[in-house]
């Protein structure tokens, strides 16, 4: 057994064995958050990676295991903006504020700490870098990630991406097993050398392949002259679309959300990193004014939230504090789950919990009585279960015991013990993997991030 030097999370041991025994069918008993109904005391039904059925009554299923609950079961969240790359690294607080991002990503500080390092180890770490990210997304709720870019010198689609949570630019799983199939993609910047990185995704944007791209824009302070002049851009490129979603844009007003609107561009709203590095963010309840869709994502650890139901939290402080609680928490919920399934076009597959989509979800202990108001002061530690495709990845020692889980590896998350599901992690599982990037980081001088905040 050894000890994951990795603030709160100690691993405890790992039980494997040949096989992982997963449960075909499972009855998950709670008050369910489709988000169309609450259901107080309600059923879903998972089989074979779907859900089959979400009801007031018990389903009838013969040999289904079984979890009843009086936690919330919510859909899992839906995270069309991160790094999952970066994760690893420990928080970045520079000791000034940008007037956009192009200050800091040229800035020596950071070139030494996070993106030399960075380039370096992904030579030799990319799949426990990804690995090391998907695992802090879902220990906050969150089944589907964007954002792993394929760096220019390494091979363009590793296998090691499918499994954990979705991906959806890489491995979603929803296109069979084979990994590049995907329909959504990721674009850095307007600016020509981002758009030579995207060249490919771009290339396949314009050919018709894609249903959504992500671009960052407008990312800095408001006020900045570099960040007003990128929506032009983007309208130049052909990018204002039905099938573009902009991240960050902290410098639009009304008039670029009227035409977002007109086009049926969305937004994507990452305000911890924004305040973090600029001291401002985007104006949501402008952009909602106009009938903007807009979502909610964490950006990546190092300046945003470490996970989805952390920039949950953040976001409803914002929302108080800066937008005078113009919306509501339910609201917010959607921006984390429905509304960037609808923007990315797979609304069909995840974000909500109804009969035919994919079996995405997240169980939650809480004595809140409002389950929206629940999530806005959730930590990981009251995640009880986080499932993808069907299959339990994370959860309470006793969920993964009612579940008939053969093989798990125990960690301590936040002083309380918690089972991964060990067939889906990484040889050694999460032990092994933070040792392996302990010793990487270790040898940039730098301390492997936390997995959680406690
Ligand atoms: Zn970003």
């Amino acid at each position: 057994m050894k000890t994951i030097l990795a603030g709160c999370m100690i691993a405890l041991g790992l039980l494997a064995s040949a096989q992982a025994a997963e449960p075909s069918a499972i009855l998950l008993n709670g008050t369910v958050v489709t988000p169309e109904r609450v259901i107080e005391n309600g059923w879903v039904a998972v089989q074979n990676g779907k859900i089959t059925a979400v009801a007031a009554q018990k389903p009838n299923i013969v040999g289904a295991r079984e979890i009843i609950s009086k936690d919330y079961i919510f859909p899992g969240f839906v995270d069309l903006h991160n790094h999952p790359l970066y994760a690893m690294f420990p928080k970045w607080v520079p000791n000034q504020k940008f007037p956009n991002r192009y200050q800091w990503r040229n800035h020596p500080g950071y070139h030494k700490i996070i993106q030399q390092p960075e380039d370096i180890l992904v030579q030799k770490y990319f799949c426990d870098m990804d690995a090391y990210g998907e695992l802090m997304a879902l220990m906050g709720g969150t089944t589907s990630i964007t954002g792993l870019f394929e760096p220019a010198d390494t091979p363009k689609v590793e296998p090691c991406v499918v499994g954990l949570a979705r991906n959806l630019d890489w491995a979603s799983g929803f296109y069979g097993t084979a990994v590049g199939q995907e329909r959504i993609g990721n674009v850095l910047g307007i600016w020509p050398s981002d758009q030579k990185l995207s060249a490919q995704t771009l290339s396949d944007f314009k050919a018709g392949k894609l249903d959504f791209i992500g671009v960052h824009l407008g990312e800095g302070k408001r006020s900045d002259q570099v960040n007003a002049s990128e929506f032009a851009e983007l309208e130049k490129a052909g990018l204002l679309t039905n099938k573009t979603g902009i991240i960050h844009g902290v410098a639009l007003g009304d008039a670029e959300f009227t035409k977002m609107a007109a086009a049926g561009t969305a937004l994507i709203w990452s305000p911890r990193s924004n305040f973090e590095l600029y001291s401002d963010t985007a104006d949501v309840p402008g952009a909602l004014k106009r009938r903007v869709s807009v979502a909610l994502a964490p950006d990546w650890s190092p300046t945003g939230s470490m996970n989805m139901l952390g920039e949950i939290n953040y976001a409803a402080r914002v929302i108080e504090k800066n937008f005078g609680g113009d919306i509501s928490n339910k609201q917010l919920f959607e921006m984390a789950t429905s509304t960037p399934a609808r923007i990315a076009k797979i609304d069909d597959k995840v974000g909500s919990i109804k009969a035919g989509l994919y079996a995405d979800l997240f169980m939650l202990s809480s004595k809140n009585d409002d389950p929206y108001d629940a999530l806005t002061v959730a930590k990981p530690e009251d995640i009880t279960l986080v499932m993808v495709n069907g299959v339990p990845l994370f959860g309470t020692l006793e969920a993964f015991t009612k579940l008939g889980m053969s093989t798990s590896e125990t960690v301590a998350i936040c002083k309380l013990e918690r089972a991964l599901n060990a067939a889906q992690l990484p040889e050694g599982g999460l032990t092994a993997l933070a040792d392996r990037l302990y010793g990487a980081l270790a040898g940039q001088n730098i301390v492997l991030g936390n997995l959680v905040s406690c």
